[in-house]
């Protein structure tokens, strides 16, 4: 016997935990299924975090999950760390609202929310329920979603949302058959770490925001040895500060269209506030809201050219480090424990002595080389190209032409309110994303903010509201 309901949403981290807390807030009765495999709703990958040095990466005052209310976190800390919790905030020395909040921490904030919703919800009989399964297969049949769980049971509902987040580069089979997940640590797994020779090389592939939280892992296990990262260009997350306020440039000039516009006048608007004394951040950050018009008006050539060419500056300068996280950073590279190079993965090469050996090339150099190490943390990244995750749903989506790949191949097409597109590139009435499988989309789609504004655009949408 399938269940039934009006909504049936697609896993349970920040995305579809949101989408349910907006569905519950707003008038009339519905009944939502939220098909999550892990214990607990509202964490994903992101806010599973553990350790208080896993820090959201940017303070407070960015980070509320409602559209409505920027303060919304500020004010849920103001009141936790008020009750108690949360005492090692005092370290930080600054206002609420400049607080780098720890991951975990966040994850009970999504959650209190969303155990709100759920009694402003239950006045108008809508309600919340947690199904712990994966979803393994989505068809769509006589103006019904039906889905099929892992453990055997099917559901039927009205509409059906993909919030299925990020899919691990190292997942997928490409980098499997590599043996790459096989040998690598998680960046997250503190305990692992603590296993190793504290005086022991660790070698890390990538050099964004994931290898800043897996160096403060290895901090956290009592890792005192070298650590030597490599990564295509070699260009480390630059510290997040709070600059002041910049003329928005970019919404009066709307002739900015192509990624070489973008660059040349955000180039010279932070020459500007250089010259004036002012961080080069505050130009640069009033570029954020702006990027989704500017990435879905421009031609898969430009978005080409952008990713080439721009995305790795614009990763470091734009997904910034926690300010802590940054000062360890610091000063490891000052003890010289940090040796950050510019440098591609070439492969695993076996290791008859033990610990792990990797083939890479250095940057401008033509021969590959052998580095050794003890152990091998991969923070390279994530896979959006769907017809690489080695997950049965995208791969039955696709072969059912339910979905087809979004701008270059990253996640999945869909239109503006979300609808997915089909393999012939038509609107689903049934079936929506939200979060990162719209990054073709949007470019930027998994933020918090982002995130959260989808959330409540799409819950309109399926309430008929919007
Ligand atoms: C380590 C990390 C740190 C981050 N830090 C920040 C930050 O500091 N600030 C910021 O703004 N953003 C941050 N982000 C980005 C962003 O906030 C998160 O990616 C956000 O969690 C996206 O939410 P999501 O629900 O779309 O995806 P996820 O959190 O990935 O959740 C998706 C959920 O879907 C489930 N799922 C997948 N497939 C299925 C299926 N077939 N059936 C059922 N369930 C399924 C998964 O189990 C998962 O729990 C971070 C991301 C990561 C990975």
């Amino acid at each position: 016997m399938s269940q039934s309901a009006d909504i049936l949403i697609i896993g349970g981290g920040l995305s579809g935990t949101m989408l349910a807390v907006q569905l519950l807030r707003l008038p009339g009765r519905r009944k939502v299924l939220i098909i999550e495999p892990r214990a607990e709703l509202g964490r994903g990958e992101a806010y599973s975090a553990v350790e208080l040095g896993h820090t959201l990466n940017g303070n407070a005052a960015r980070m509320s999950v409602d559209p409505d209310n920027p303060d919304d976190l500020t004010q849920w800390l103001t009141e936790h760390i008020a009750g108690g919790g949360w005492p090692e905030s005092a370290e930080q020395d600054v206002p609420v609202s400049e607080l780098f909040a720890p991951r975990g921490l966040f994850g009970v904030y999504v959650q209190q929310r969303l155990a709100e919703a759920r009694k402003v919800g239950a006045q108008t009989g809508s309600s919340v329920e947690h199904i712990r399964a994966e979803v393994v297969d989505l068809q769509v049949d006589a103006g019904s979603v039906q889905l099929t769980l892992s453990n055997g049971q099917a559901l039927r509902g009205g509409y059906g949302v993909l919030a299925t987040g990020m899919f691990p580069a190292a997942r997928t089979p490409q980098k499997t058959s590599s043996g790459l997940n096989a040998a690598a640590l998680d960046p997250w797994d503190v305990a692992a770490m603590r296993q190793l020779d504290p005086q022991s090389t660790v070698l890390i592939i990538g050099s964004g925001l994931t290898m800043v939280d897996a160096l403060v892992s290895l901090e956290q296990a009592g890792h005192r040895g070298p650590i030597e990262v490599f990564s295509r260009h070699g260009l480390l997350p630059h510290v997040r500060r709070q600059p002041p306020g910049w003329i928005d440039f970019l919404s009066d000039d709307h002739s900015i269209r192509t990624p070489r516009q973008l660059l040349r006048e955000l180039r010279r608007h932070c020459r500007a506030a250089i010259a004036q004394g002012i961080d080069w951040q505050a130009p640069l950050d009033t570029v954020r809201v702006h990027i989704a018009r500017l990435w879905s008006q421009a031609t898969d050539t430009q978005r080409r050219q952008f990713v080439r060419h721009v995305r790795p500056w614009w990763e470091s300068h734009h997904h910034r480090s926690p300010p802590l996280s940054a000062a360890l950073v610091e000063r490891l590279y000052k003890e010289g424990r940090l040796r950050i190079q510019a440098a591609s993965f070439k492969g695993l090469e076996t290791s008859p002595d033990g610990g792990v050996r990797i083939r890479i090339r250095r940057r401008g150099e033509s021969q590959t080389c052998v580095v050794q190490g003890a152990a091998l943390i991969n923070s390279s990244g994530i896979e959006y190209d769907w017809r690489r995750v080695a997950r049965p749903l995208p791969q039955q989506l696709l072969a059912r032409g339910l979905v087809r790949s979004g701008p270059l191949a990253l996640g999945i097409a869909a239109a503006i309110d979300g609808a997915v597109l089909d393999a012939e590139g038509c609107a689903a009435e049934q079936l929506f994303a939200m979060g990162p499988p719209l990054r073709g989309m949007w470019w930027e789609s998994t933020a918090v903010t982002d995130v959260a504004l989808q959330a409540k655009a799409l819950a309109l949408r399926l309430s008929g509201l919007g």
